[in-house]
């Protein structure tokens, strides 16, 4: 599959072929005035600010785009061109903007993923609530909104449906929704090409700046220190500003104080575990919109209650049992499904949490349960308490910060101590390896 970031590569090198080829004067009038709008499977979508370009460029030079387009690469099925109005007024500009313009930093938006297709339930209600009236809002109320949240759980789906949405009322409102690792990649193609002041320009012109996934900023400095700034200056400009997160800002490791306390400014919003309702509500949905098959209630109802990891699993299941209906050519069934899903149903069976693994260590050292939690620091306690910090940070998808809360309130870098004590010294002392073992194992079962 082509990812975003190799179109964006084949199109520069396609460009710098009809530079060469179609000469200076014809690239900066026309060839240069094409920036590249969307794709997706292998589709290429290039725009240009008027039909009077449009109409020079597609008999003449077409089938040649195409052709270098796919010279490229053999994946590309189409190359199409289209006028897009929003681009206009640009066209004094030098050509080298266009071809990145704010449009063209914005991803690919999921048609599927909008706001009739969300189902609301009490996990998500606040976010859904905030993010609909984000979208409604003519002017900004609250900036930004933070949506946090485990994996699968709905966030790139929240953010497509806010993006769908304000383009839907207002054509004109320049959308921008990107990943934050493509806002890095972007960042740091723009340093590599001294073109950070087009860079810094192109995000600064957004109306609406989505950025999904923003942990993977934690620790990069120069992009978190570049995303602030750009941050800052829409706010500045009043304009909207969303974020998804997969844990709070406060639990955010290796970002800034100055940007974990801007990211608190607006509105913080957690998308929680699933609930059984919930599930149902979504298995109900998903199977209403399956054309040829259809799925018993009982089957429904068992994997509510069976996988209850994230919506994305969810998802993969129902998908599963349909495409495996279809090939033996059996309708669903309770059998089936229990028979289909059996490596989903059991990693579905094996949630650990924190609780249970401070009750199992506890009880495998024969100490007590709020010893996990009290400032006692005998070795007798402090050895099975960081133990169990170890198992907690292996076995399940806390932070470093949430952990050090479950047991007694302890600082992050506690924690990250005890693991790596954990870590040298199970190398060394064999017998401890061997706890580390069983514990595991029981935790497991
Ligand atoms: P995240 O970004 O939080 O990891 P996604 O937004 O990618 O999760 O959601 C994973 C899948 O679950 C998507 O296919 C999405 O459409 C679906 N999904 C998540 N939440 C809901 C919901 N409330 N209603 C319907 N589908 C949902
Ligand atoms: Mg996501």
């Amino acid at each position: 599959m082509l990812s975003e970031e190799s179109v964006i590569d084949l199109w520069e090198q396609v460009r710098e072929k009809l530079k060469i080829e179609a000469g200076d004067t014809v690239f900066n009038n026309w060839l240069g005035l094409l920036s590249l709008s969307s794709f997706s499977d292998g589709k290429i979508v290039l725009a240009i600010h008027s039909k009077f370009h449009k109409d020079w460029i597609e008999p003449r030079y077409g089938n040649r785009i195409r052709t270098l387009w796919q010279g490229f690469n053999k994946d590309i099925v189409s190359v199409t061109l289209i006028v897009d109005e929003r681009l206009s007024g640009k066209n004094t500009r030098k050509a080298e903007d266009l071809s990145t313009s704010v449009l063209s930093l914005s991803s690919p938006l999921d048609p599927r993923y909008t706001f009739d297709k969300f189902i609301v339930g009490p996990s998500n209600n606040f976010v859904a609530a905030a993010a609909e009236r984000i979208s409604d809002a003519a002017d900004v109320s609250f900036n930004p909104l933070v949506i946090y949240g485990g994996v699968g759980l709905g966030k790139t789906h929240l953010m497509h449906a806010i993006a769908w949405k304000i383009r839907e009322k207002n054509f004109n409102r320049k959308v921008v929704y990107l990943s934050a690792e493509k806002f890095m990649y972007q960042f740091v193609r723009a340093l590599r090409q001294q073109e950070t002041m087009a860079f810094k320009e192109q995000f600064r012109s957004a109306d609406v700046l989505m950025i999904d996934d923003v942990q993977f900023i934690a620790g990069k400095n120069s992009t978190q220190e570049e995303f602030f700034h750009t941050f800052n200056a829409l706010v500045d400009q009043n304009k909207q500003i969303i974020v998804s997160s997969d844990r709070s800002p406060a639990d955010l490791e290796g970002i800034e104080e100055r940007l974990r306390s801007r990211l608190g400014w607006g509105i913080v919003g957690e998308i929680h575990q699933t609930t059984y309702e919930l599930r149902l509500g979504i298995l109900q949905a998903k199977s209403d919109d399956l054309k040829n098959s259809s799925i018993p209630k009982n089957v429904i109802e068992f994997l509510a209650h069976k996988i209850t990891s994230n919506i994305r699993e969810l998802e993969g299941a129902l998908k599963r049992l349909v495409a495996h209906s279809q090939l033996v050519g059996r309708p669903v069934s309770l059998e089936s499904a229990q028979d289909v899903l059996h490596d989903l149903l059991r990693a579905n069976n094996r949630r650990v949490t924190i609780e249970e693994i401070q009750k199992k260590v506890a009880d495998y050292f024969n100490i007590r349960l709020s010893d996990m939690s009290s400032p006692r620091r005998a070795r007798a306690v402090a050895r099975p308490r960081q133990i169990a910090m170890y198992l907690s940070k292996q076995l399940t998808s806390k932070s470093l910060p949430e952990i050090g809360r479950n047991f007694g309130g302890r600082d992050h870098t506690t924690v990250m101590h005890a693991v790596s004590r954990i870590d040298e010294l199970s190398v060394e002392d064999s017998l401890l390896s061997d706890d580390i073992e069983l514990l595991k194992r029981t935790l497991d079962s």
